[in-house]
């Protein structure tokens, strides 16, 4: 073995035993968490096609003094692994409902609030019931929440997902479809799946004014989520031009750094009083 390749080996040791002692790391400070008051949320608007505010979706974030920043694509999935889920969701949801409620009271406006649900939390037992008891609680009113899912729900046993679904939509809770296209979903899922929402993943947002491939697939995407009447929502919105061809192909509602970046509650009651 030359000295050379050893030096590699070493190398490739090294970084896989940083990040499985990083990922036990994040683990550990996960558990205490919600305790020592390290999850907060931020909210991103939703514009229509006229500019007004439609809604926001609720963003957790996690900051920790040992790791710093921790992205929640990381800590979301170190939660649904270790058990934790539930617990975050549970925050996730009463944090956004209570501050969104308060900033409808002190702007004196309504809109939307769509929160993510992790699959783990959506087939925990009795979601549905808790579920509704938290909204009630809260005081928030019922028509305007959005429970934003990803088709990886499939994965569980999908004729329970839909009698799910159906009894949120007679609650007149809203259903988006988050991340369509990137996962393992056909388009017969969208025709199977009572929701109200398909939101275009930033993915395909991200090079639709240079890629013909991805323009022509999410031009297709759209006009199927529209014969099947549902809302078309775009996030990744970094352009003008991005905007601009999405409506043209029959998005009405908008998302990303274009209109603004996530925000703490504070900056989103100026973000709407300055609107
Ligand atoms: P997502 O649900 O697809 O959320 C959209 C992500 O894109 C967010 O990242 C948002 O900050 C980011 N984003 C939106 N517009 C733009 C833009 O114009 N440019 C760029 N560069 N980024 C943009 P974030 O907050 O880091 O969240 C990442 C993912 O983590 C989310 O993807 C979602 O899967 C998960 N996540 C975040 N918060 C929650 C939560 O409260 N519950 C659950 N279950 N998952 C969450
Ligand atoms: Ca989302
Ligand atoms: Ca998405
Ligand atoms: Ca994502």
């Amino acid at each position: 073995e030359s000295k050379k390749e050893k030096n590699k080996y070493t190398i490739f040791e090294d970084s896989v035993k940083d990040i499985y002692i990083k990922k036990l790391l994040m683990e550990y400070e996960l558990k205490s968490s919600l305790k020592n008051n390290e999850m907060y949320m931020m909210y991103q608007p939703q514009i229509d096609i006229n500019g007004n505010l439609y809604g926001v979706e609720a963003l957790v974030r996690w900051e920790n003094k040992n790791l710093g920043f921790v992205s929640p694509d990381k800590f979301i999935e170190i939660a649904e692994a270790t058990g934790f889920m539930k617990k975050l969701g549970d925050f996730i949801i009463n944090t956004s409902l209570k501050e969104i409620c308060e900033i409808q009271k002190l702007c004196n406006k309504k809109f939307q609030l769509s929160i993510n649900i992790s699959v783990k939390q959506f087939i925990e037992k009795d979601f549905n019931t808790e579920l509704l008891n938290m909204i009630k609680k809260s005081g928030f009113d019922i028509k305007n929440v959005t429970l934003e899912i990803t088709e990886n729900v499939c994965i569980e046993d999908i004729d329970y997902i839909i009698n799910l679904l159906k009894e949120f939509k007679q609650h007149s809770i809203k259903i988006s479809l988050d991340d369509f296209g990137t996962g393992y979903s056909s388009l017969s899922l969208l025709k199977k799946l009572p929701i109200d929402e398909l939101k275009i993943d930033k993915s395909f947002v991200d090079d639709i004014l240079v890629n013909s491939s991805s323009k022509k697939m999410i031009e297709n995407i759209i006009s199927i989520g529209k014969n099947l009447d549902l809302v078309i929502l775009a996030e990744g919105i970094e352009e003008l031009e991005q905007k601009n061809l999405l409506e043209s192909y029959g998005t009405t509602l908008f998302q990303g750094y274009y209109y603004s970046k996530p925000l703490k509650k504070d900056e989103l009651l100026k973000f709407i009083n300055k609107k």
